[in-house]
């Protein structure tokens, strides 16, 4: 069965088309669509409310999940979970899903972290991910099914599904775009608010600028993580291709789109860029932008040297950058949560890693 129709991505029309097929009346698809965000349904098998012929016919026509899930670590004392699945060829993937206590007045909040590419193309010198290179894209469908699966993590534990998505996982979102915006719509109409969508990227250009044509309100991150060009090709190679100052225009144009404060990403790395003179220049690129600062110590990877600030330095550093950044550290440290990690421990890797640091001239193990 192809792609287009998984449930994950089906639109109210194909769902509303699937269910005249066996007879059944439009409000069905809100009984279809309930049972599978928030009641935690499984399988088409699982829908109770709906006729015995009509879960059959839905089985026939739809494909009810596109990943399976083959191993779960759980961290941060129950907060994190941390899922690798895998998709019909065997490719595997992560997701993290994260829940955040109420602390009022902010409500609680269930955020799922998705991959967009079975590894990535860009090679950032830090991430596991990038270490792998590009395996392939994944579909609209494998990238909102992540989304649905850790729902039902969450359903198991009496809690409702995702009320945020941040495309920070395993790939660059936008080098695999429609696929990418496909999902974001796929998420909106199983009830994810545009506004608390964030996609984050290491910077491409071209596609920050038609982002800002979809009209969505989507929050958008840029992995930026240095704050002059020399460094930051050598932490993110694609900076050769889009250097940073070309980027962060493009942020702010989006930011005047979408009428969203852009955000910087920034994971911090010992002696490469938490000097004085990185927090400065980072203030400044903040104040120029409008731009909110995520400080993120950096996770080791294995193979690499490279390594994460003391909790004093980052202190310091948050300190120098301002008001306008806060340090988020990586959940799930303990469950290998940063991005690419668990994969790269349970699946075995090529030998890219050496090869990779010789080009960026950056340390290895
Ligand atoms: N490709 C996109 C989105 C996925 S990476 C991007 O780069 O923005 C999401 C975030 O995880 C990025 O900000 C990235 O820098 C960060 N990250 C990757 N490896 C990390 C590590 N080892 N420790 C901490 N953060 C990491
Ligand atoms: Fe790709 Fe993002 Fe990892 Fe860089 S940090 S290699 S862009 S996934």
């Amino acid at each position: 069965m192809s792609d287009a129709l998984a449930l994950a991505i089906a639109d109210d029309a194909r769902l509303a088309g699937v269910a005249a097929e066996a007879g059944e009346p439009r409000y069905r698809v809100t009984q279809i669509r309930q049972a599978a965000w928030r009641g935690g349904a499984a399988g088409f098998e699982a829908m109770t409310l709906l006729p015995a012929a009509l879960r059959d016919h839905l089985g026939a026509r739809l494909r009810f999940g596109v990943l399976t899930e083959v191993a779960t670590r759980t961290a941060d004392r129950g907060l994190t979970h941390k899922l690798l699945l895998r998709a019909a060829d065997g490719q595997t993937v992560e997701t993290v899903a994260m829940t955040y206590p109420a602390r009022p007045p902010a409500h609680p909040r269930r955020t799922v972290c998705v991959s967009t590419q079975v590894g990535c193309a860009v090679g950032c010198a830090f991430c596991a991910t990038g270490q792998l290179g590009l395996r392939r894209h994944l579909t609209a469908a494998e990238i909102t099914d992540q989304v649905l699966i850790a729902g039902r993590a969450w359903h198991g534990a009496g809690l409702p599904p995702a009320s945020h998505v941040v495309y920070m996982g395993m790939g660059e979102p936008l080098q695999n775009y429609q696929p990418t915006l496909d999902s974001v719509r796929a998420l909106i109409r199983w009830g994810v608010a545009a506004r608390r969508i964030t996609i984050s990227t290491s910077g491409i250009v071209p596609a920050i600028d038609r982002l800002a044509t979809e009209r969505l309100p989507l929050r958008l991150a840029i992995s930026l993580h240095a704050v002059d060009d020399d460094l930051r090709t050598r932490l993110v190679p694609i900076n050769a291709r889009y250097p940073l100052a070309d980027c962060l225009a493009a942020g702010v144009r989006y930011a005047a789109a979408s009428g969203r404060r852009l955000s910087l990403e920034y994971v911090l790395i010992a002696g490469v860029n938490d000097r004085p003179q990185d927090a400065l220049g980072l203030r400044r690129l903040a104040e120029q932008t409008g731009a909110h600062v995520n400080l993120i110590p950096m996770n080791r990877i294995p193979g690499s040297d490279l390594a994460t600030p003391s909790p004093p330095q980052v202190r310091q550093f948050a300190a120098a950058v301002g008001g306008r950044a806060s340090v988020r550290f990586s959940r799930g440290d303990q469950a290998a949560a940063a991005c690419g990690q668990l994969r790269a421990e349970l699946v075995p890797r090529p030998a890219q890693l050496a090869r990779a640091a010789r080009r960026l001239r950056l340390p290895v193990g």
